[in-house]
């Protein structure tokens, strides 16, 4: 008998450990339901090189129902990273509990989809091969995978480039291979993390316009963690702003622009859109502020002592 490849071990590997927790076998990606994510009350504390606490995090109480997208935005170093690894069960809060679909997170789930800046995509594997991982990780047989696979690099305009390896495709497009391997899993929740931060302001545009419309289809849950405050009104429903370090929510904005948003290019000049930018922007630059004067005042204060 054949002996199995590595990535066949690693699929059944996890295919067992998803029976072991569900008790099904799974098949392809079946309708996932959204769930509502909840953080109450949570603070995280990260341990520093010097071997004292640090606390990134402080009493942060943030929902977000069932099929929403939520922007958070907030000066950088304030927390938002590390909002979304506890969300995703990659770091577990030191105080305060995280929820999704009203079960506490405990380690990475099942339904959860990723996207960060950089592309994470295999470099050894075609655009087909890296799309067609989810499903293959969750032991769909071979075909089926590829079959699945097929029609998301079609629904995100890569038809013809599924034998494409990452490096002969263009920024833009790695994010569409990312976003179809996200997708493929039919995730209940889109955990992103300035997934578009690396791209030219064009592509970024044409890249928002395509995540809405594909979003708007399947509407997983969504957080979407951007320092673009524009990017954030024109995708969401709700935006929250967060403190400068400890971060904490500050306010939390509804947008109450109508959907379908059409493109985000346009959007921009809408009289409701320049209105809540106005007023979110007063908000937040506050905090962008203090983090500046932070940052600056520690600068020079270890320039003196050089
Ligand atoms: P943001 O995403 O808002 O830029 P992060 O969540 O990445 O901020 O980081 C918040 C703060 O927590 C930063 O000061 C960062 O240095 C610190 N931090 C993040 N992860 C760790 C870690 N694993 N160990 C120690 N400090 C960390």
């Amino acid at each position: 008998m054949a002996q199995p490849t590595k990535e066949e071990t690693v699929a059944n590997t996890f295919a067992k450990r998803r029976r072991a927790v569900h008790g099904t076998r799974e098949s392809g990606a079946a309708a996932v339901r959204p769930a509502q994510i909840e953080l109450t009350g949570v603070t995280k504390r990260f341990v520093t090189p010097s071997g004292t606490m640090f606390t990134a995090l402080r009493d942060v109480d943030m929902t977000i129902g069932a099929g929403k997208f939520c922007a958070v935005v907030g000066p950088s170093g304030c927390g938002k990273s590390t909002t979304l690894t506890m969300v995703a069960g990659l770091e577990r809060p030191s105080a305060g509990t995280v929820q999704v679909g009203g079960q506490s997170v405990d380690g990475i789930a099942a339904g959860t989809g990723f996207m960060f800046q950089s592309d994470a995509l295999m470099p050894w594997k075609t655009v087909l091969g890296n799309v067609a991982l989810g499903p293959v990780f969750r032991n769909v047989p071979k075909k089926e995978a590829q079959a699945q696979a097929r029609e998301w690099v079609r629904r995100v305009g890569l038809a013809g480039f599924e034998d494409h390896h990452p490096h002969q495709l263009s920024g833009g497009m790695r994010k569409r291979v990312s976003l179809a391997a996200a997708l493929i899993n039919n995730p209940s929740i889109l955990l992103m993390d300035e997934p578009f931060g690396a791209l030219d302001v064009q592509t970024k545009a044409m890249m928002s316009n395509e995540l809405l419309a594909l979003w708007e289809q399947a509407r997983p849950s969504v957080i979407f963690v951007t320092h673009d405050l524009e990017e954030a009104i024109a995708l969401a429903d709700q935006v929250v702003v967060m403190t400068a370090g400890p971060g904490t929510v500050k306010a939390v904005y509804d947008i109450d622009l109508p959907r379908p948003r059409g493109a985000v290019q346009e959007i921009r000049f809408a009289p409701r859109f320049l209105e809540l930018h106005h007023q979110i922007w007063a908000s937040l630059r506050e905090e962008v502020e203090s983090a500046y004067t932070r940052t600056a005042t520690v600068a020079s204060a270890e320039g003196g002592r050089s």
